[in-house]
């Protein structure tokens, strides 16, 4: 398991794990990266398994493993209270597990703060197995620096940019919330386990409606002026809070509409159960949603889910699975697997599990953004709409550095604009930048030579992105990925033709053919070529993988 962070704000996770066959890897938010490196580390590896539970404190360069007896079974926001109790610091950063990943739900998370996520890839199950229950960091060393005074302007700079930007004002309104009420106009907001397109109601949950009704302030990341993030007070539904943070937009979607659910209150409280015990919306929306629907075909009944009765729009039904997933018991354990096993589990064709590779399909619909078919079928890590900018750049929010601008939504003439932004996000994800953050390419070059001294430019900041990518996707191949895996599941291929969508789906055997030529992959192994490989500097890759 490797942690890596660099110079920027979010951090990020690399490991081969659990929850899916393939490689696997998160980033995160929060503050906890940058106090890692004030406390002189770039990265922690962690190898074996511990006997008992323990955690890592690190200060100023000293690292100790602590037991971590008392802590095992807290949920992630006492947690982290306690540990920051113990040594009388509040700005102890920590990243932590809850209790799904100590009972080795597949799609456990790594927390930190109030909810910021490691999520996705089971990265939390990873450290639940090795007993770690957290990693303290805090300290005040000196970074290095080659030009202080000119990474400053630049960042100077940069933050202005920012600040000004289109992306960054709409974040800072309405955060990531804000694109329900696109998703329900654009029908990319997966509903009712995918078999509707949308759900007019789901306004209720919207970004503006947190903004009129229920917000009363913003929190950030480390640095960050964007402040995207949402404090919300409830006053009205069934669960009401002084102040609470608010959900993502993919919490929104994968705990409301997938399940016919459009209720703030009740979602806010959701959320909040969640990031307590610590584990996957998405997967775990996704795979609740799944349950609903095999409820709804009469595959499973009430003696499956312990008398849960799976009725679309069953508020109480969906709090009761969250407790039995963070517990990893009774059905919740079936739900715990994610889609892919439960489709094995119940004998049901594979292609009605919504995910790519084991990884459930984020809220986006590829059925309303056809680009993020390919994205999602070629993904390292599995269906993951954070590896790529396509439902953004087909929604308007474009990237002329790249040559990155809108096109029609249902075009399939995107493998280019996917491999560019595909290899742009390994980058800026490899750099430890937030997606949110529209730094040009003039200053994030600006700032990078600065603080390393180097001279490089956008084309090699580029071909090292593809370099990343070319390198997960070996690793995937190393692990049994081949051209076979790189598939939509059938489910997400049937139109629907009353919604935003209307009755469009991806051409995959047009794209997928484009996007291999582009990427040099073989068509039946799904290597990337020896050649490729090669000329991205990576012989001895080429040889592990016997690239062609
Ligand atoms: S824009 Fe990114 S870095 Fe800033 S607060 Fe939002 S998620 Fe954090």
């Amino acid at each position: 398991m490797i942690w890596s962070m660099r110079k920027l704000t979010p951090w990020d996770q690399i490991t081969h794990l659990s929850s899916c066959p393939v490689y696997g890897d998160a980033n995160g938010g929060a503050w906890f990266g940058a106090e890692l490196k004030n406390a002189g580390y770039d990265g922690i590896i962690l190898k074996g398994q511990s006997a008992k539970p323990v955690y890592i404190y690190i200060k100023d360069g000293v690292a100790e493993l602590k037991d971590a007896g008392s802590l095992w079974g807290k949920d992630t926001y006492k947690t982290q209270e306690e540990i920051k109790k113990e040594y009388g610091d509040n700005r102890t950063q920590i990243a932590c597990i809850g209790p799904a990943s100590e009972n080795l739900v597949f799609y456990g998370n790594i927390m930190s703060e109030w909810g910021h996520s490691l999520g996705r890839a089971g990265l939390g199950c990873v450290m639940g197995s090795k007993k770690v229950k957290a990693i303290a960091v805090r300290g005040k060393m000196k970074l290095p620096m080659q030009d202080p005074g000119k990474f400053r302007e630049a960042a100077r700079q940069a933050m202005e940019e920012v600040k000004e930007g289109f992306l960054s004002q709409i974040m800072h309104e309405t955060g990531t919330a804000g694109w329900v009420d696109s998703a329900i106009s654009y029908g990319d907001g997966p509903t009712k386990y995918y078999t509707a397109g949308t759900m007019e109601e789901a306004t209720n949950i919207s970004g503006v409606t947190m903004a009129e009704k229920y917000q009363t302030g913003h929190t950030a990341c480390f640095g960050c002026p964007v402040r995207c993030r949402k404090v919300l007070q409830i006053k009205e539904g069934k669960y009401t809070y002084e102040s609470i943070e608010g959900p993502e937009y993919e919490t929104l979607i994968a705990w409301g509409p997938m399940l016919g659910i459009a209720d703030m209150s009740s979602v806010v409280h959701m959320n909040e159960l969640i990031n307590g015990y610590g584990f996957d919306t998405i997967s775990s929306g996704a795979s609740a949603g799944y349950a609903f629907y095999l409820y709804e075909l009469g595959v499973i009944s009430d003696k499956d889910t312990g008398g849960l009765k799976l009725t679309w729009g069953n508020i109480d039904a969906a709090i009761e699975l969250i407790h039995l997933i963070g517990k990893n018991q009774g059905f919740g354990a079936v739900l715990a697997g994610g889609t892919k096993r439960m489709a094995q589990k119940y004998g049901r064709p594979i292609g009605e599990a919504v995910q790519t590779k084991g990884l459930e399909i984020p809220m986006h619909d590829p059925r309303a953004f056809h680009s993020m078919g390919l994205v999602y079928a070629t993904a390292p890590r599995g269906a993951d709409h954070n590896k790529s900018d396509g439902f953004q750049v087909d929604g308007g929010i474009s990237h002329p550095d790249l040559g990155l601008n809108a096109g029609d939504r249902w075009g399939d003439d995107k493998a280019e604009m996917v491999v560019i932004s595909q290899n742009f996000r390994a980058l800026t994800d490899s750099l430890g930048i937030c997606h949110f953050a529209a730094i040009p390419f003039t200053l994030l070059l600006g700032m990078i030579n600065a603080s390393t001294g180097w001279d490089t430019d956008m084309d090699k900041l580029l071909k090292a992105g593809e370099r990343i990518f070319q390198l997960q996707r070996a690793l995937s191949c190393k692990l049994g990925i081949t051209a076979k895996d790189d598939v939509l599941p059938e489910l997400v291929m049937r139109p629907i033709p009353d919604s935003g969508q209307e009755g469009h789906v991806p051409n995959m055997e047009k794209m997928l053919p484009e996007y291999y030529t582009l990427r040099d992959w073989d068509s039946a192994s799904g290597k990337p070529s020896k050649k490729r490989l090669e000329s991205l500097g990576m012989p001895e890759i080429a040889a592990s993988i016997g690239a062609k």
